[in-house]
Order: structure tokens, then sequence, then C-alpha cells
């Protein structure tokens, strides 16, 4: 646990920020939830663990910082040992400082095996030339991949790469299927195996308490799949507020599709509902162009006067470039869009794009902090080490703060 010193410090920062948050909310004369109120303002931000990330200790220690940094949703892989983590590191963050936001929990489901998060790279290292110069290993961005050059008994040369073998390989639970392992394996070894989240097994977490939101992704191939997973979800989706479905843009049947799939959503759906425009999935952490598609889908989707009820969100992509490329198109917390559609409400303050989901990106700077305890502590509870606690937290709010318009605040 944080000492006082640094628990005084994170619950003040939490009170300017809580205050910030309200004052907004005030203005808007909102009375949702304060996570709709943050989808209506546009200034609501999601982290994305990953949805096939199943890392338990770094989703812990993610959602603890980004709840201190006051996130309204944290999105995870639709695991219940995953789900555990989230809400741990959240009642931890809570703890710490009780004022704080509790993020709603989002489960990520597909409808297809097509959909690129759903899938983990796979090789076997006996196959691999014991020479190769790894670069599977360093491309990876989970450092999901470990390998290890060992000898054997009767080969003499340690000196000489061609000898011994390679041990090791991708660890699972860190594999998000970003697909940067493939295209650079020079001796193609590395398979990519996609798989369905089990719909009966996602029903059961959107039974539990604290499960709010689901998000389907779907690859915008027709609606057959989505109808088929809608329909063995079942009575469960009544158990969640949201409703994510999360498309790439298609081109001109992209709204067609979208109308297709609320059609079907329709008869079920007593909660809010919100459309992820996913841009370039997976690659926020890559650098300043990664974040052109998502905005280029709004400014599609903008421009489109039969689009679908409900909030609109943007990710894939996304990166502390975002906003300044929201802001360029004018799309940025902005009301001015002709027909703002809502969801359960019609308010013409509402913002055309609702908020920002951060996914790779978001890990890798608060990554980089966790991955600086000490080995010893192995899987380390980053609230037992403050300084880098804080340090985390400074990092996630250079994220959060410009959406939620933080007032700048001297480091922590
Ligand atoms: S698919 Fe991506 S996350 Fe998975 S091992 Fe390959 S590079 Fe790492
Ligand atoms: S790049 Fe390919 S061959 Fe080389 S270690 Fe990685 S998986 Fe094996």
């Amino acid at each position: 646990m944080a000492p006082p010193t640094a628990r005084s410090l994170l619950a003040s920062h939490a009170a300017v920020r809580a205050a910030a948050s309200a004052r907004r909310g005030r203005l808007a004369g909102d009375h949702h939830p304060p996570q709709v109120a943050a989808l209506r303002r546009g200034d609501w931000v999601k982290l994305i663990c990953g949805a096939s990330f199943e890392d338990a200790a770094d989703v812990r220690n993610l959602s603890l910082v980004y709840t201190l940094a006051g996130v309204d949703c944290i999105d995870c892989a639709a695991d219940a040992s995953v789900v555990g983590a989230v809400n741990e590191g959240i009642d931890v963050a809570a703890s710490i400082v009780p004022a704080v936001q509790r993020p709603w929990v989002m489960v990520s489901v597909n409808d297809d095996c097509r959909d690129l998060h759903f899938r983990k790279a796979e090789f076997d290292p006996e196959d691999c030339p014991p020479d190769c110069s790894k670069p599977c290993e360093k491309v990876c961005p989970a450092d999901a991949i470990l390998l290890e050059r060992v000898m054997i008994e009767e080969e003499h040369s340690q000196s000489d790469p061609s000898c011994g073998k390679l041990e090791g390989g991708v660890i699972t639970e860190r594999c998000y299927g970003c697909g940067r392992c493939l295209s650079v394996c020079p001796y193609d070894r590395i398979r990519a195996m996609s798989y369905v989240r089990d719909p009966a097994m996602t029903a059961e977490l959107l039974k539990r308490n604290d499960v709010d939101a689901i998000e389907i992704h779907t690859t915008g191939k027709g609606t057959d799949m989505f109808n088929t997973l809608w329909s063995n979800l079942g009575e469960s989706i009544n158990n969640v507020k949201l409703i994510a479905v999360s498309l790439p843009d298609v081109g001109d049947s992209t709204v067609n599709l979208m109308n297709a799939i609320y059609t079907t959503m329709q008869s079920h759906l007593q909660g809010y509902n919100l459309w992820q425009l996913d841009g370039r999935p997976m690659s926020g952490d890559i650098g300043r162009g990664a974040t052109r598609e998502t905005v280029s889908f709004a400014v599609h989707l903008s421009s489109m006067s039969n689009r679908p009820p409900g909030f609109y969100q943007l990710a894939g992509g996304t990166n502390s470039y975002t906003i300044e490329s929201l802001k360029k198109a004018g799309l940025f917390q902005s009301t001015t869009f002709p027909g703002a559609a809502t969801s359960g409400v019609t308010d013409c303050q509402q913002a055309f794009i609702g908020g920002i989901a951060y996914g790779g990106y978001a890990r890798k700077i608060v990554g980089r902090v966790l991955r600086k305890i000490p080995a010893q502590f192995g899987h380390a509870r980053i609230e037992d080490h403050p300084d880098y606690l804080l340090e985390a937290l400074q990092e996630a709010l250079s994220l959060v703060g410009p959406v939620k318009g933080y007032p700048t605040l001297p480091s922590l």
C-alpha cells in the first residue's frame, strides 16, 4: 500500500480531477450515470486491456493506474480471471482514493474468428534455426516472446551460433494477436491461431455484478454471425448497461451494416449502445500516422445522415496524436454535426464523438513503468512501489487528461 505521502498526493490530485469532471457534468445539465455523461460531453475515455491479453498481473496494475487517472471504462478479455483482475485493480484504486469514480468493466467478444483481435501467435522453437537473430522477440510490443539459445550436450562450440537450439516461445496469455511477429519471421515459422469466445461462457460473465458492459467485435462482412451471437447471448444481454459494437470502416456499406445490426439489437436493447469505430487495429503504439484511419472513419460517418442511434467512439490506432487529429477534423467534443444520434435521449448538445478508447499506446506508456519494477518482486503489485505508481499515474494522466480537460496539475 502507498505510504501516507503518496496516498495524500494521489487523493488531492484525484479530488481536483473529480471536481473538474463534476463541473463539466453540471454545465451539461446531465442526470445520466457519470460514464454516460462523459459520452454525451465527448470526454469518455476507455482503457483497452486487449481482447486477447490475459496476463492477469499486468491487467490488474493497468486497471489500478487508469482508474486513478479517471477512465470511464476498462475493456478486457471475456475471461473470468481477467475480469477478476480488472476488478481487483479498481478495488485497490478505490482503497487508495475512496472518491475515485469506478469505471465500467466491459468484456470483449467476437462473432467471427476472422477478427484479428481474437488470435494468438504460436510456433515451436525447436523448428527455429538456432542462429536466428530472433526478430520476432524484438518486434513484439507485448513482450510475449521469450527465446533462449541453449547448448546440446554433444555440441561443444558455445561461440558458434548455429550450435544448440532455441527454447521458450510465445507466452500465450501475453499475446494479443497484433501479428507483427508473423511478418518478420524470415523462416515463416509462426502461425496465427484464431478463436471465437464461447457465447455460453460470455452469457455467464454478463450475469456477474462486476461486469457492466459488453463489446461485440464484428468484421463488417455481413450480419449473419452477429445475429447468431446475439441470439446465443439471449437474455443475458439485459444484465449490462452498455452494449458496444466494434467494427471497421467497410466503405459505402458501413452505415447499412450498422443499421442492420441496430435492427437486430433493438429488440433487446434496454441500456445504452455505442459504436466503436475501429480504424487500424492494435497499432496505437506505432506512431503518429496510426490514428489517421479512425479519424477518417469518424469523418466518413459524420457526413452520413442515416447513421444509427447510439454513442460513437474512436479506437484502433489511437494515441497521443488523436485529439490533435480530431480537432483538425472539427470533431473533438463537437456537437455541431447534423442529426447527432442519441441513445434513449434526444439532445442536440450531445457530442458527435463520445470519446476515445486507448489500447496499445495506453499499455505501452504505463507498461514502461511496470517493467521497471525489479524482477525479484515477480508479479508485483504496483501499489507496493509508490514511486512507480506515481510515475505510472503521471503517464496515464498525460493521455487521459487532455480528453477530460483536467486542469494542468503540478507534477506528481
Ligand atoms: S502476435 Fe503480436 S503480441 Fe502476439 S506474439 Fe506476435 S508480436 Fe507479440
Ligand atoms: S523469427 Fe521465426 S525462426 Fe526466428 S526465432 Fe522467431 S519464430 Fe523462430
